[in-house]
């Protein structure tokens, strides 16, 4: 399958207008469009890609019109809710973009962000990697176990059924 990661960082990560901010930890991650700015060009947003994947070799891809296509493709799927599970009735696709965003990337170890690569991806296609991503947050509110298990499967039927590859 298409990597996640892949498919927001291209798609929506590199169209903030608050990259560098965000990026340097000064402003937190917006969730809604307002933030997202259509005038970036296309070299300088592989530029971003770039950027954010400087650690993880397997993540780099030339800047060809594959490139491009994927990022208009990504673009227009996470702008529409009929992609995910449930028509996105119930925020499925919030919750998508959140995990699979910037801070869930940075959220990563670099062990883990080297699992991930554009297609065919080993991490995006492992529950337990969906296990490690969440684990993070886990620590941090620490729910109770349950809760912790429910939020994984949640998040895991989210993402199997974003109907876009
Ligand atoms: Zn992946």
């Amino acid at each position: 399958m298409t990597c996640n990661f892949f498919k927001v960082l291209v798609g929506r990560v590199t169209k903030l207008v608050k990259f560098r901010e965000i990026l340097e930890g000064r402003e937190e991650e917006p969730d809604e469009g307002r933030h997202y700015h259509n005038g970036i060009s296309p070299s300088e947003r592989y530029a971003r890609y770039v950027e954010l994947v400087n650690e993880t070799p397997g993540m780099t891809v030339p800047y060809d019109v594959n490139f491009r296509k994927d990022m208009k493709r990504f673009e227009s799927q996470l702008s529409s809710g009929k992609f995910f599970a449930n028509n996105n009735k119930t925020g499925e696709r919030g919750i998508f973009v959140k995990q699979f965003g910037l801070r869930g990337w940075q959220g990563l170890n670099l062990y883990q962000r080297r699992r991930h690569s554009p297609k065919d991806c080993v991490g995006c296609s492992n529950i337990h990697d969906y296990v490690d991503v969440m684990s993070k947050k886990l620590d941090e509110s620490q729910p109770k176990v349950s809760e912790g298990v429910a939020l994984v499967e949640e998040l895991f039927t989210a993402v199997k059924l974003s109907g876009f590859d």
